[in-house]
């Protein structure tokens, strides 16, 4: 209006004309922007209330999802064809057993099977489309609730502050069934019932992995990934996988990546991997009979599900050819150009069938439609064996994982750090809670417990002049057990850590090597500073330490309590690249005479 005053330009409508530079004219006009404004909005919320009951009879329909058509009345009814009722039906089963979208999805693209879409506009508008199964339409399939019969409206109301200019679809939100404006159970007809699709959503959303679940199984060889907390500050433990993959720690980490605290426990995880299949396997072992039983039942199953899928889909494949046949012989030989490429169509859908007999050929091959005795033997058989099915190379860590869950709901352990001690709390779905004390693989002897114990035996059993396989043998009798997943002592591991703890049991024993007192040889040298055998050589050629050679000429280190102080600081400084007070610490003190 502004704008029309300054350039003198009058406005016109049905009821008069009017010059906005005039102001009674221009006060009509606001009032008549400010009436119609009114009307507008009076307008517009009618034609909302009009809709939302129409929605609330359940009479206010779109377009039908897939497996159903529109029928003319406006209803939604299930699709006719058996081939796409088998295959919705189809991957509703398969759900069941996979438990994801993925595997869903893995499954359905491995049998090559198809989904039927029927195109609601274009060429081919209504008629059946067979698409690649992908992530988006099977979510939405499991996800949508006309399957279990329920009609909805309202699920995806339109949040204004995330619509996005230029970009139509954004902004919208998707709501549960039950939050949604209108909902009506049994208005459609089903494919499933209303339990099963509250349960497959549940599932759905507990495959994902948040703070307070364990999410969907994951590939890694750890049994416990997601499920095992910390006992000390109650927070989800990682997994960490070093080396090769079957070596796994389990690690408290959350504290010291959020906090910069110190690290608060790890643990290894193979050994209570292993524990823990253990308590499974006895736990389940009274379902054996009835699981052996289902088993053979479930294989069966699965295989009818699939030869039933190409039943139908070789049935589709001749019915095709045998159309376009129809409608090739129906055209006039004159008519050429509807002839040839009425015969091409034929000729392409005899290809197809042809591919179509192939692949069903392939398939029987390589799955033989029914179990054979010896078949239903073995799978009975192993069903009521469950440890060895577990221990079977082909039973991968996925399905490990989901037996956990199922009946493991969490378990929570706390590491003693002074000694090998772990206490295991295992939470079984169910409610009842075990509690156990293992003793874990720890990596040194000053972690276990009984490394008291152990010094002063070991002491007492190298001055009764035994040789080290005969101390490793007593030391094995008396249940001592050494660290890092070993069972038993050995000689060798005697002598190392003898030599570490500087006990003098060789000179004892006749002196064999020639050494005189504080007298040692380059390697138990090594271990008595804990440092690496390559150094010891260095030092020994650089001349930080006073030598001699024996008479097959090889070194003997002299090193009296003193000397083996300065060395320990020596390579403590080596470490640290600081200069100070280097040159005195690599300057060997004299050996006395004797
Ligand atoms: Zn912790």
């Amino acid at each position: 209006m502004e704008l029309c005053a300054r350039f003198r330009t009058l406005l016109a409508d049905a009821d008069g004309l009017y010059d906005p530079a005039d102001h009674n004219d221009r006060l009509l006009l606001g009032l008549h922007g400010m009436m119609s404004e009114a009307g507008l909005h009076v307008l517009k919320e009618r034609m909302c209330r009009g809709k939302l009951n129409k929605a609330r009879r359940g009479e206010l329909l779109g377009t039908p999802p897939i497996g159903y058509i529109r029928l003319p009345s406006g209803e939604w009814a299930i699709d006719p064809d058996e081939q796409v009722r088998a295959t919705v039906h189809l991957v509703f089963d398969e759900f069941d057993r996979q438990g994801t979208l993925q595997g869903l999805l893995r499954h359905l693209a491995s049998h090559k099977i198809r989904i039927p879409v029927r195109p609601t506009s274009g060429a081919n508008r209504g008629n059946l489309e067979w698409r690649r199964p992908n992530r988006m339409t099977l979510q939405n399939l499991l996800h949508h609730p006309t399957y279990a019969g329920a009609y909805r409206y309202g699920h995806r109301p339109v949040d204004s502050r995330r619509k996005r200019p230029g970009r139509p679809g954004t902004g919208k939100r998707n709501r549960r069934p039950e939050e949604c404006l209108v909902l009506i159970r049994d208005r459609h007809p089903a494919y499933i019932t209303w339990g099963r699709f509250e349960a497959n959503r549940d599932r759905l959303e507990a495959n994902r992995a948040r703070q307070d679940r364990p999410g969907a199984p994951r590939q890694g060889s750890s049994l416990l990934a997601g499920l095992i907390r910390c006992g000390l500050c109650g927070r989800r433990m990682l997994v960490q996988y070093s080396g090769a993959k079957d070596r796994l720690s389990y690690r408290c980490t959350r504290g010291s990546g959020d906090y910069a605290e110190p690290q608060c426990q790890c643990l290894s995880g193979l050994f209570l991997d292993g524990f823990i299949r253990d308590q499974i396997l006895s736990a389940v072992a009274p379902a054996a009979l009835e699981a052996s039983l289902s088993a053979v039942a479930e294989v069966e199953r699965e295989r009818s599900d699939l030869s039933r899928q190409w039943r139908l889909r070789l049935e589709r494949a001749s019915y095709e050819a045998e159309r376009s046949a129809r409608q090739y012989q129906a055209c006039e030989p004159e008519n050429r150009l509807v002839g040839r490429e009425l015969e091409r169509r034929w000729e392409e859908s005899l290809t197809l069938q042809k591919q179509v007999e192939l692949e069903h050929e392939r398939w029987q091959r390589s799955t033989p439609g029914r179990l054979s005795a010896d078949d239903e033997r073995a799978i009975r058989s192993l069903a009521a064996d469950l440890p060895s099915v577990w221990h079977a190379a082909t039973t991968t860590p996925v399905e490990g994982k989901k037996i956990a869950r199922l009946l493991i709901e969490s378990i929570s352990v706390s590491v003693d750090k002074a000694s090998e001690r772990v206490e295991v709390e295992v939470h079984w779905a169910g409610g009842l809670v075990q509690t156990h004390t293992l003793n874990r693989p720890v990596g040194r002897y000053d972690q276990r417990s009984e490394y008291p114990r152990l010094v002063s035996r070991l002491r007492v059993l190298c001055e009764g002049r035994l040789s080290p396989v005969e101390i490793a043998e007593r030391l094995n009798a008396e249940g001592f057990v050494p660290p890092k997943r070993v069972d038993r002592f050995s000689g060798p591991m005697v002598w190392r850590l003898a030599s570490r703890l500087g006990l003098k049991w060789r000179e004892r024993h006749g002196s064999p090597e020639g050494l005189g007192q504080d007298e040692y040889r380059p390697k138990s040298l090594a271990l008595r500073l804990d440092v690496g055998r390559d150094t010891i050589r260095w030092w020994v050629r650089a001349g930080y330490i006073t030598t001699r050679k024996d008479e097959q000429g090889h070194h003997v280190i002299w090193a009296d309590e003193a000397e083996l102080q300065r060395l320990r600081d020596l390579h403590r400084l080596l470490g640290t690249r600081v200069a100070e007070g280097l040159a005195d610490l690599k300057r060997p003190k004299p050996r006395p005479e004797q």
